[in-house]
């Protein structure tokens, strides 16, 4: 079910031009509604529950509700973000709460360089099949 946000928790990202959950929603779904300075899931039906806005609020203010065949109704998933892990916080409709801590990176934040080593792109290949880094020919599927 798609993501939510709990109003009494977003501070709308102290009035940035983006936000948080604006720039991290792969399907541009979250808006911040300026006068009340409250972001909202523009079109929930679009959601694919990705979590990405859940795991980056810095308010821990957004929820996916989790199918009722995998998170009873009551129980809630909800992640907290660390710089190099994440806790998993599985609360059970009696109560309980069990945490699992998982390491997410082995390189320093920003540190990597996608494009290391590879060429520059051939901008007048731009209309042609193949990919930028690729030297020789097209790889043919299936041989
Ligand atoms: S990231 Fe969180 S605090 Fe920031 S606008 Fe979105 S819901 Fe609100
Ligand atoms: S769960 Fe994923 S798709 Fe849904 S609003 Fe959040 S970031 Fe966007």
């Amino acid at each position: 079910m798609p993501s939510f946000v709990k109003m009494e928790k977003c501070d709308g990202c102290k009035g940035q031009d983006k936000t948080a959950c604006m720039y991290i929603c792969p399907n541009n779904l979250m808006k911040l509604d300026k006068g009340r300075m409250k972001a909202f899931n523009q079109e929930p039906e679009q959601c694919w529950e990705c979590y990405s806005c859940v795991k980056i609020c810095p308010q821990q203010a957004i929820e996916v509700r989790a199918y009722a065949d995998i998170v009873p109704m009551g129980g809630a998933v909800i992640p907290m973000r660390g710089s190099d892990s994440i806790i998993w916080s599985i609360q059970f409709r009696n109560g309980n709460t069990k945490k699992f801590k998982f390491p997410i990176r082995t390189t320093a934040e920003g540190s990597i360089d996608p494009y290391k080593g590879k060429p520059n792109a051939d901008m007048s290949k731009l209309d042609k099949p193949g990919f930028f880094n690729l030297t020789g020919p097209m790889p043919t599927i299936g041989k």
